[in-house]
């Protein structure tokens, strides 16, 4: 009898040694706030799953950032009319996904939007909207079927002198999902990569259940509207709560329609669920462009993938798959 207490003494003594614990750490990288939360055994472990992954997503940043001089992007777009870059796999099929995101989306999601960049300007400093002809000049460079890809030699041609390619709508979901993919390999069990509300998941809690991910408010930017049980899933959030401009009492966002040049209107926020964040990413961005109705219709086409929108008359939209009641939080004030 004596020997069975032991043995279960001895059986609580490793399983508490072993005992897995939530660790977290939030800093900011590619310019936003990130948290990378992993389960770990200890906090010295925790803390070098967590450094693996801040290395991976500063790794991705100098692939893809287009600000760096020296990054691949920025080679690629100094080129641009000139010749053809050879550039690393992982980039070459970034590019590559990306354009078929913008044949899925008709365009309404396109990398190579980065050459209107100069006309807006999204941190209170425009006064006046830019006029049509401006605009209309703005969108000549910009357009994915002139992003010549050539597989056998891993190159990327800009076709048009001034094109510009840009990650500003994809990149963090590209670094959440490498960033998990590297902890994976490495053995790490769970986690959540979440850059700036662009998240990936894997694994669950220490207790077995799935993580809990709140979904903000877009319009009471400090309350979680809902709230979703996921485990290997992506979920990102774009809204048009940070970065926008008011004219004439209308509200634009920095998500541009890169067919017309003009800044989106109508949807305040766009959550995708998909099986990546690179994907969920480039979705929840191409809502805005897209609108209401046309993104729900893209989005119920597209297996694994789900989305839940809020529109500027305060509404809330979803794909059929979601079932929104189940996951709103009391006392929130969306219709
Ligand atoms: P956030 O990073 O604020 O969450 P998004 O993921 O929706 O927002 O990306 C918005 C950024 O994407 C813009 O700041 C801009 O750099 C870029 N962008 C704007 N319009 C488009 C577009 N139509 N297609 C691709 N990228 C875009
Ligand atoms: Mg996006």
């Amino acid at each position: 009898m004596q020997k069975k207490y032991l043995f279960i003494a001895i059986f609580f003594l490793i399983h508490s040694l072993h005992a897995q614990q939530v660790y977290k750490r939030v800093l900011k990288l590619m310019g936003s706030r990130f948290e990378i939360v992993v389960v770990a055994d200890n906090q010295d472990i925790g803390n070098s799953y967590i450094n693996w992954a801040v290395d991976e997503i500063k790794r991705i940043e100098k692939i893809i950032s287009s600000w760096d001089p020296n990054s691949e992007t920025s080679e690629i777009n100094r080129n641009a009319g000139i010749k053809p870059v050879k550039v690393s796999p992982e980039l070459y099929n970034l590019i590559s996904r990306s354009k078929k995101i913008s044949k899925i989306t008709d365009g309404a999601f396109d990398i190579s939007y980065a050459s209107m960049d100069k006309i807006w300007h999204f941190d209170g400093s425009m006064k006046e909207f830019p006029d049509p002809e401006t605009i209309k000049n703005s969108v000549s460079k910009v357009g994915y079927e002139n992003i010549i890809l050539d597989p056998k030699n891993q190159t990327v041609f800009l076709k048009l002198k001034g094109m510009k390619i840009g990650f500003g709508a994809i990149g963090k979901g590209f670094a959440a999902d490498k960033a998990k993919q590297l902890l994976i390999n490495k053995g790490v069990k769970a986690g959540i990569i979440n850059a700036s509300g662009d998240m990936n998941t894997w694994g669950t809690q220490p207790n077995g259940q799935k993580w809990q991910i709140g979904i903000t408010n877009p319009l009471h930017k400090n309350t979680v509207f809902a709230t979703f049980p996921l485990t290997n899933e992506a979920v990102v959030t774009s809204g048009n709560y940070e970065k926008y401009v008011i004219f004439n009492g209308k509200r634009y966002t920095h998500i541009i329609d890169p067919r017309t040049g003009y800044p989106a209107s109508g949807v305040i926020s766009a959550t995708v669920f998909a099986p990546s964040a690179e994907l969920a990413d480039a979705l929840a961005t191409s809502i805005f462009v897209m609108g209401t109705e046309i993104g729900i219709d893209r989005i119920n086409q597209l297996p694994g993938v789900e989305c839940v929108i809020v529109d500027d008359q305060d509404k809330i939209h979803t794909s059929k798959g979601i079932h929104i009641k189940k996951y709103l939080n009391k006392n929130n004030n969306t219709k």
